[in-house]
C-alpha cells in the first residue's frame, strides 16, 4: 500500500483548531494508514518569536510533501517593516516558490445551510471561482515601489503562459462538472475589468484564444464590479468563473458569503507538482481559541486534497475516501446540532468535528 506524507502547517488564530479537526478527521477515514502527518512552523507567531515567517526547512519540507494541509496564518498586528503582515508571507511566498498557479474555489450551497441569498436552496449555487494564483497584481508583492513617504506603485502582472495555463485548467474544469445549476450548461465566465486596463484585456484575448480549443464549451465575460452584483442576484447561472489574482481574492469571499461564510468555504491550491490545501479564510483572530470556529472549510479542503491525491496516484481508495468526508460534512451539518454558530447553531468546533468522525464511522 502507497503512504503519503503531508506536511502539515498550523499558523496562527484559528489555524490550529482548524487544521486539528481536520487531522481528526483525516484520521478516522479508512485511509488513515496511509497518511503520514509530518508537522512544520511558519506564520505570524513563528515570526514573532525568530524573526522568520517562513523558514527554508518549512519550504523545503512542503517542496517534498505529497500535499500540505494548512490552517491558516497571520496577525494583523504582526507586520514587517513595510507595514505589510509577515504571517501571510507563508501562503504568498509557498505559491510562488511552488508555483501554485490554480486557486480552485468550490462555491457550494450545501444541505442544512441558510444562504443570505432569499430562497436559495442546496442545489441552487454550485459553482467554482478559479483565481490565478501567481501573477496579477499580487506578483508584485515585496516588489512594489514606495518612494520618500510620497507615493506608492504596485505593477499588475499578466503573461500569456500564466493565462492560457489558468484559462485552460478553468475549461478542463467546467468538462468535469455538470454544468450550471440554473440552465446546466457548462460555461465558463471570464471575469476582469478588460474594458479598462490593457492587462485585462490582454487577459481576455488570451480567453478567447484558449476557449477556442473547447466549443463544447460556452464562454462568457463579466467585469468584475458587475460580477459581484451577478454573484448576489443570479447565482445560479454560474458554473466555473476565471480571474486574475485579486480579484479571485475578492469575489471569492463575497461568494463564500453567499453559502454560509468564511466557514463553510473550502480551497485548493494546485500547481503541475504541489498542492497546498486551506480553507479560503483568514486566522480570525478575534474568536481563536474559544473552540467557536467552523471546520468545514477546513476538513473538506482535506477532502479535496484526498481527490487530488486520488487523481494523481489513479488511487481509488483516497476517492472513495474524499467522497466520504464529503458526505460526513453533509450529514454533520443537516442536524441542527452540528451547526457552529456562524451557522446558526452552537456547535463548538470540537463537536462538529466529532459528528464528522461519527458519521464517518456510522457509514463504515
Ligand atoms: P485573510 O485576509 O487572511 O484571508 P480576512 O481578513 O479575510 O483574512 P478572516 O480571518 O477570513 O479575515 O475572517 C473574516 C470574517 O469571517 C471574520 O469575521 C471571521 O471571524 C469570520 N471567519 C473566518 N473564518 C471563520 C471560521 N472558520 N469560522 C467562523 N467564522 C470565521
Amino acid at each position: 500500500m502507497r503512504s503519503y506524507e503531508i506536511a502539515v502547517v498550523q499558523g496562527d488564530g484559528i489555524g490550529p483548531e482548524v487544521c486539528g479537526a481536520a487531522i481528526e478527521v483525516l484520521k478516522a477515514t479508512p485511509v488513515s494508514n496511509c497518511l503520514r502527518f509530518v508537522e512544520y512552523p511558519a506564520g505570524a507567531g513563528h515570526y514573532r518569536a525568530t524573526g522568520d515567517a517562513f523558514p527554508r526547512e518549512t519550504m523545503e519540507g512542503c517542496r517534498k510533501a505529497d500535499a500540505i494541509l494548512h490552517g491558516a496564518a497571520g496577525l494583523p498586528e504582526v507586520t514587517f517593516p513595510d507595514g505589510t503582515e509577515a504571517g501571510i508571507d507563508f501562503g504568498l511566498r509557498l505559491r510562488f516558490g511552488l508555483d501554485l498557479y490554480a486557486n480552485v474555489r468550490p462555491i457550494k450551497l450545501r444541505p442544512g445551510v441558510t444562504s443570505v441569498l432569499h430562497g436559495r436552496k442546496p442545489g441552487d449555487i454550485d459553482y467554482i471561482v478559479l483565481r490565478e494564483n501567481t501573477e496579477g497584481l499580487y506578483a508584485a508583492r515585496g516588489a512594489g515601489v514606495s518612494l520618500r513617504g510620497e507615493m506608492a506603485v504596485d505593477s499588475l502582472v499578466v503573461t500569456r503562459k500564466g493565462t492560457e495555463r489558468i484559462v485552460r485548467k478553468a475549461f478542463e474544469l467546467a468538462r468535469a462538472r455538470n454544468g450550471a445549476p440554473g440552465d446546466g450548461k457548462r460555461r465558463v465566465t471570464c471575469c476582469d475589468k478588460a474594458n479598462v486596463l490593457r492587462t485585462y484585456a490582454f487577459f481576455r484575448r488570451v480567453f478567447d484564444e484558449v476557449a477556442d480549443e473547447y466549443p463544447d464549451i460556452e464562454r462568457d465575460y463579466a467585469y468584475a464590479d458587475a460580477m459581484t452584483v451577478h454573484m448576489v442576484e443570479r447565482p445560479e447561472r454560474y458554473d466555473v468563473i476565471v480571474t486574475e489574482n485579486m480579484f479571485g481574492d475578492i469575489i471569492s469571499d463575497l461568494a463564500a458569503a453567499t453559502v454560509g461564510g468564511m466557514g463553510m468555504s473550502p480551497s485548493a491550491e494546485l500547481g503541475d507538482r504541489n498542492g497546498f490545501f486551506q480553507a479560503a479564510h483568514g486566522s480570525a483572530p478575534t474568536i481563536a481559541g474559544k473552540d467557536i470556529a467552523n471546520p468545514y472549510g477546513t476538513i473538506l479542503s482535506a477532502a479535496s486534497m484526498l481527490d487530488w491525491l486520488a487523481e494523481r496516484h489513479a488511487d481509488e481508495g483516497l476517492r472513495g475516501a474524499a467522497r466520504a468526508v464529503e458526505r460526513a460534512v453533509d450529514a454533520a451539518i443537516a442536524a441542527e446540532a452540528g451547526r457552529t454558530r456562524d451557522l446558526g447553531g452552537s456547535a463548538s468546533t470540537r463537536e462538529a468535528t466529532r459528528r464528522v468522525i461519527d458519521a464517518l464511522g456510522a457509514a463504515q
